[in-house]
């Protein structure tokens, strides 16, 4: 997951919103019956996805992500202000 993604989802993490949670509990819903998901198959440490590597909890928050074999796919449209809020904290001036 390229770093902005995983920023927008810490960030996400930390600033809670109801229609983010909504959106990362139907993911991670779906990750839960997937046998790429390192908890179902009883691995130790951070629930995470064995496809791509990533940290479920980020990965599940960051509305720009995407299931790497298509279970979830990516919201499209993250507001202006939230994107702004997410260079701001990363640092990022494109
Ligand atoms: S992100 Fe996709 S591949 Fe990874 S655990 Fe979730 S559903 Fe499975």
């Amino acid at each position: 997951m390229e770093w902005k993604k995983i920023a927008e989802g810490v960030y996400n993490t930390i600033v809670v919103k109801q229609e983010v949670e909504k959106i990362a509990e139907e993911r991670i819903a779906i990750c839960r019956k997937c046998s790429f998901d390192s908890k179902v198959v009883g691995r130790k440490g951070y629930e995470r996805c064995l496809k791509c590597k990533c940290n479920l909890n980020w990965k599940t928050h960051s509305l720009s992500a995407s299931c790497p074999i298509d279970k979830w796919q990516a919201v499209e449209g993250i507001s202006h202000d939230e994107s702004n809020k997410i260079d701001e904290i990363t640092g990022n001036d494109d």
